[in-house]
């Protein structure tokens, strides 16, 4: 049992003075305000609960950096994608394991408690099975494990390199499964993940490029009512492909064919219609942007207001872990909004902007990664984050100015603590594991970088 006391935290309610909570078997099984500190009690001047990042591919952690060059053509999403796919042919699965412990360690560091992994990784690098077809997933498995990060484990189905069902390159042979294989891959990723408590599986058809209708269709009831995402309209080459394909673009395409509701996540939704943002709103489907990465990819502006507006749900994700800052990802997302329509504090609805983009995406993340309830609140997971009160970006701050600050006035993190299921994994802004899992790292990057 762990109790910790701040001065103040952020409760589903609002803000509150002297917040004491008691962990019990990594649950908030006590939680009081206006309590009197004891001297037992850990004590933290600003507690927040921990956010989701909705959208992770960990091994791209490992290329940070090695795409922003440019070739002798005009560069896009698609120029990145060949880096990719060189980079990751490199990699074994310890490497794998190592890339994706430093990504959780940095995630944990930036706030983030919990990850939703979109692991698309599955073969050798000749494409071929592993003899456990869940060895890379067992790896993502137990770089959680390493760091402690709470994981959503999303195994995707991938079987077409274009809409209509095109066989797929070379460069995606790691990726592919049929409906049978990729049946046994979710059975073995449930199988490890069996005893891990707070512990969820969804599945993730990769985007309507690389899975047919049908194949949809099988692999759907594989979910068993868990988490479902999918990258949707993230490049305007890929409506224009769609629309050719089936005469409706990705989006409308989904709300007419499949049984999209509060279980999935719709990753980008970049080019979206507002009869579409509608309609996503509608269906109570997240929206899981990932503005660090739809930046660097140059992918486009998510409609945010519009979608706001709608009623619509959405939470942030690292995607590309280009670079992992919770705080970031959400000050790139209202910068954008700002950009694109000409004004300030576009997604606040009255008051601060960052309390309405923290909420917004505590919220909505939590849904997307269904590990029940989210925020600091009696019965929730004991996913804590404190925040380092002397930072001088955070001088003099209350309540929601605190938030306002952190995400769009400090240079270097104001995070402190970090707690996943009431076990602490990061003090003083480091994860208690990081000289091991970077150096762990360094040496694998090395390695892969030398071939
Ligand atoms: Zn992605």
């Amino acid at each position: 049992m762990t109790t910790l006391y701040f001065d103040a935290a952020l409760l589903p309610e609002g803000w509150a003075p002297g917040v004491r909570i008691t962990v019990r078997d990594g649950v908030i099984a006590e939680l009081a305000t206006g309590a009197v500190r004891e001297t037992r009690d850990e004590h933290h001047r600003l507690g927040l609960p921990g956010m989701s990042n909705l959208h992770s591919h960990a091994f791209q952690r490992g290329m940070s950096g090695l795409a922003e060059v440019r070739g002798p053509g005009s560069d896009s999403f698609w120029t990145w994608r060949e880096v990719m796919y060189r980079f990751v042919g490199r990699m074994d699965a310890d490497d794998v394991e190592a890339v994706a412990a430093q990504a959780y360690a940095e995630m944990l560091e930036a706030g983030f408690t919990r990850v939703g992994e979109f692991h698309y990784l599955h073969h050798d690098a000749a494409g071929m099975e592993y003899s456990d077809i869940a060895e890379l997933a067992g790896r993502i498995a137990a770089a959680a494990e390493i760091t402690g990060i709470g994981l959503t484990l999303l195994p995707v189905f991938y079987a077409h390199s274009g809409f209509g069902g095109d066989a797929p390159t070379a460069g995606q042979r790691r990726f592919a499964n049929d409906p049978d294989s990729f049946a046994r891959l979710v059975d073995a990723s449930r199988r490890i993940l069996a005893d891990r408590a707070g512990a969820v599986v969804g599945i993730a058809p990769h985007s309507l490029r690389a899975v047919t209708p049908g194949e949809l269709q099988d692999i759907l009831p594989l979910a068993q009512g868990g988490p479902v995402h999918i990258h949707v309209a993230e490049q305007l080459a890929e409506v224009e492909a769609c629309l050719t394909w089936s005469g409706c673009r990705p989006v409308e395409w989904l709300l007419d064919n499949a049984p999209v509701d509060p279980a999935w996540c719709l990753i980008h939704a970049t080019h979206t219609s507002p009869e579409e943002l509608a309609g996503i709103a509608r269906r109570g489907a997240v929206v899981g942007l990932c503005p660090v990465t739809e930046a660097n990819l140059g992918d486009g502006i998510f409609p945010g207001s519009s979608f706001a507006s709608a009623g619509g749900h959405y939470g942030i994700g690292s995607d590309s872990n280009v670079l992992i800052d919770a705080a970031g990802e959400l000050r790139q997302f209202e910068y954008t909004q700002r950009l694109a329509g000409r004004g300030r504090n576009v997604m606040a609805t009255n008051g601060s902007t960052g309390r309405a983009l923290f909420d917004a995406a505590l919220c909505g993340g939590g849904q997307a990664l269904g590990a029940g309830m989210d925020g600091m609140r009696l019965g929730a997971s004991a996913d804590l984050v404190s925040l380092d009160m002397d930072h001088p970006a955070l001088i003099g701050r209350r309540e929601d100015a605190i938030l306002d600050s952190w995400i769009f006035g400090a240079r270097q993190s104001v995070i402190d603590c970090v707690w996943v299921r009431g076990k602490k994994r990061v003090e003083g802004g480091s994860h208690l594991g990081a000289t091991v899992i970077a150096a762990r790292f360094r040496r694998t990057l090395e390695g892969l970088l030398a071939l």
